[in-house]
């Protein structure tokens, strides 16, 4: 029993979760009890799923780990939190995210940072980033406290947090999973995926999550393959592209080793190793860091104190006063920071400099992988250009946090699949992760690399 408090006492200080519900995991396992019974098991019956506070569950509270949403329960559910339900899942809690899912650390979120189960072997014992925004889902999966969670990716929130715990997480195509019912951080850009233990897991998680959706425009009306039946890591055939871009000044050179060492993975398993380039991968993070915070400032007006969540209305204040004490006292620094860089590029003098310029290299973008998906099947690059690093190290100096996404945000502009794999540990003893990008609807292809090198 002092084990397991003990244990508890220490899944708890990771901070992983907002709120537990484990009375929706216990009937997930009692409606799993009476399926087996009846012989009629579903795919997830009874797997107690973690669900990141970004998705809206019906009569459970939904953050987005902001105080924005400070008491806003939805009536409705997400499509995704449906589908997984349908499939049998439940739900074992609301996992803490950065706020809006804006940030690469979990330290912008208004419940508290998420810590990293992992420790350095230097002995020091500096708590670490779990990586964001999907940091409670990627210290829960773990830590081992649920086997799977979901999670979303705008800019690299699942696949980050993947590499810098040691487990797996898939982004799809844009449009595979609906965003209905998902807080809306950058909508041409944000999709839902899966993370798990390894590729299987995420393949079957996946399988549940995707499908087409009418309520959501920008979902894609295509069959959902059968992914996990179809898992091999038998490359013979395929070509791996290697694109020369990624690599960067500063990169530690265990990180250069193991993409070295995927290589080989890949090459014993069959495939052909061919360079790439992908030119305007340069241009990525500054496209990414005006469009995003762009469709931000302009998702983000829905929160005025009306709607949703927190209402701030000081003695005597008139509708605008309303409004501006709201959201100062409501969204956090980052949010802020965001919402004002967003404002900025969209307002009338500076929206063709900025956000017409990003949208046309993100054209580049996505045209440099199209180029590239004609040569190759797939892309092997490093997940993050470093291991996790300890909680406050980066949190005071945006630019710095920012360049952490240099090696996801391409993905995301090209709308493509991309997963990271647990694939080694560095000197300190801390995971690696490597990246697999696909073409679009080719999540087979990617989840197929990914099994040859875990
Ligand atoms: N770290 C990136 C950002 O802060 C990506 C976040 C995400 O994918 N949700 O915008």
């Amino acid at each position: 029993a002092d084990a397991f408090n003990g244990a508890v006492a220490g899944a708890k200080a990771l901070n992983a979760f907002i709120i537990e519900t484990p009375d929706h995991a216990i009937a997930a396992a009692e409606a799993a009890d009476r399926a087996r019974a009846a012989g009629e098991l579903l795919p997830l019956s009874g797997v107690p799923l973690g669900i990141k506070d970004l998705f809206c569950t019906a009569g459970y509270q939904t953050t987005a780990a902001s105080r924005m949403l400070g008491g806003f329960t939805p009536t409705y559910e997400s499509t995704v939190t449906a589908k997984l339900f349908a499939a049998g899942a439940g739900m074992l809690g609301k996992l803490n995210l950065d706020q809006f899912a804006m940030g690469s650390s979990n330290e912008t979120s208004a419940f508290g940072n998420v810590v990293s189960p992992w420790r350095r072997n230097d002995g020091g014992n500096a708590a670490l980033a779990p990586g964001g925004s999907s940091g409670g889902s990627s210290s829960a999966i773990a830590a081992r406290i649920v086997p799977a969670a979901t999670g979303t990716d705008t800019g690299g929130s699942i696949r980050q947090p993947a590499a810098f715990t040691g487990i797996a997480g898939i982004k799809p195509t844009y449009g595979r999973c609906s965003r209905f019912g998902i807080v809306a951080f950058a909508s041409s850009l944000d999709q839902a995926g899966a993370m798990a233990q390894d590729v299987r897991d995420s393949a079957i998680l996946l399988e549940a999550m995707s499908g087409f959706d009418p309520k959501d425009s920008t979902s894609l009306d295509v069959a959902v393959p059968q992914w996990e039946a179809n898992l091999s890591s038998d490359l013979k055939g395929k070509k791996v592209g290697i694109p020369k871009e990624y690599r960067v000044d500063n990169m530690p050179p265990e990180i250069d080793a193991l993409w070295k060492q995927g290589i080989e993975w890949l090459r014993d398993a069959g495939a052909e190793i061919v360079d790439v380039s992908l030119p305007h991968t340069r241009y990525a993070l500054p496209t990414y860091y005006i469009i995003a915070p762009a469709e931000a400032s302009s998702n983000l007006a829905r929160y005025d104190g009306v709607r949703y969540g927190l209402r701030d209305l000081p003695e005597g204040a008139n509708l605008q006063e309303m409004y501006a004490a709201t959201r100062a006292a409501g969204f956090g620094p980052e949010v802020k920071r965001r919402i004002l860089i967003g404002t900025y590029v969209l307002s009338a003098g500076f929206y063709d400099a900025y956000y017409t310029k990003a949208q046309k290299v993100r054209a580049l973008i996505a045209r440099d992988f199209e180029e590239a998906f004609r040569q190759v099947d797939v892309l092997l690059t490093p997940t993050a250009p470093s291991a996790a690093f300890a909680l406050g190290e980066k949190s005071a100096d945006p630019l710095e946090m920012y360049l952490n996404d240099v090696f996801t945000v391409p993905a995301s502009l090209a709308g493509v699949p991309a997963m990271s794999v647990p694939a080694g540990l560095d000197g300190q003893g801390l995971p690696l992760g490597l990246q697999i990008i696909g073409r679009p609807l080719d999540e087979q292809g990617v989840l197929n690399a990914g099994l040859a090198i875990e």
